[in-house]
């Protein structure tokens, strides 16, 4: 489970994240929406402590984000325990952000053998399946550049999952696609929401968030405006600026 609780956030004078409280169950998907700048990939950050919080705490299965408890004070990790952190907190970016150097299957293998320390030959095989199972299997020695998009992010997902990760995080994981390419990527995440993975997702694939969300978020300016089932917040938003945003974006 995460648990996000009363998290604010400021990049010098502006004041970022309001105050943000919001629960996702384990196996559960939350659908994160909202006009640009409302703070959205500001929050997802903050949850593998890419950001700093500067008031509230974020927990995931229990365990503080970036902090342990020192009495009643909070005493932020280590570098090493954030990283450590970090793993298991899946991040798949709109932009893919693979190694360009390395092959598909190193892409893979890298995270899982230099950071788990994960025998090469089982990262390898590991590799493999997950390759399998986002549909690139005759990819593992191409190099990202030599594929699609649509196929980088499949890579970048499989990539995530290699680490095991209790929660994955997408933020706007199909913005950057041709239109064409993006339901290949909604597929593997539709499977992944299927087989009950925790999900923060960032899109506004409205179409996917009422299929697969279990609770849509609509965010404007730093807070949260309105959360709840996707069939509420889309098709009976209580919230004027939620109604103005959903029938922009359908
Ligand atoms: P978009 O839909 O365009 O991706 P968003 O909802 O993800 O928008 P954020 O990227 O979270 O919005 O940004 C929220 C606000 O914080 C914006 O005004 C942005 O300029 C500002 N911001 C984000 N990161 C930083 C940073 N590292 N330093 C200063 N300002 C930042
Ligand atoms: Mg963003």
């Amino acid at each position: 489970m995460v648990d996000i609780r009363s998290v604010h956030k400021s990049f010098g004078p502006l004041h970022v994240l309001k105050g943000i409280d919001l629960t996702v169950r384990t196996g559960e998907v939350t659908v994160v929406l909202g006009p640009s700048g409302s703070g959205k990939s500001t929050l997802l950050r903050t949850v593998n402590h890419l950001e700093k919080v500067d008031r509230g705490v974020i927990s995931v299965d229990g365990a503080l984000v970036g902090y342990r408890r020192s009495g009643d004070r909070l005493r932020e990790l280590p570098e090493r325990e954030v990283l450590r952190q970090r793993t298991r907190i899946g991040f798949v970016f709109q932009n893919f952000h693979l190694f360009p150097h390395l092959t598909v299957l190193e892409n893979i293998t890298e995270a899982p053998v230099s950071a788990l320390k994960r025998p090469r030959r089982e990262a390898a095989e590991a590799a493999r399946r997950l390759l399998a199972r986002v549909g690139l299997a005759d990819k593992a020695d191409a190099y990202p550049r030599q594929l699609s998009g649509g196929q980088q992010q499949r890579v970048a997902i499989a990539r995530a999952l290699a680490l095991e990760p209790r929660l994955l995080l997408f933020d706007e994981p199909t913005s950057a696609l041709d239109p064409e390419l993006v339901g290949e990527v909604l597929d593997v995440i539709r499977d992944l929401a299927r087989q009950g993975t925790t999900m923060i997702v960032v899109t506004h694939e409205i179409g996917f968030a009422r299929e697969v969300a279990d609770t849509v978020v609509f965010m404007d300016d730093g807070r949260i405006v309105e959360q709840g089932p996707p069939a509420d917040v889309l098709d009976r938003p209580r919230h004027e600026r939620t109604r103005a945003f959903v029938s922009k974006v359908l």
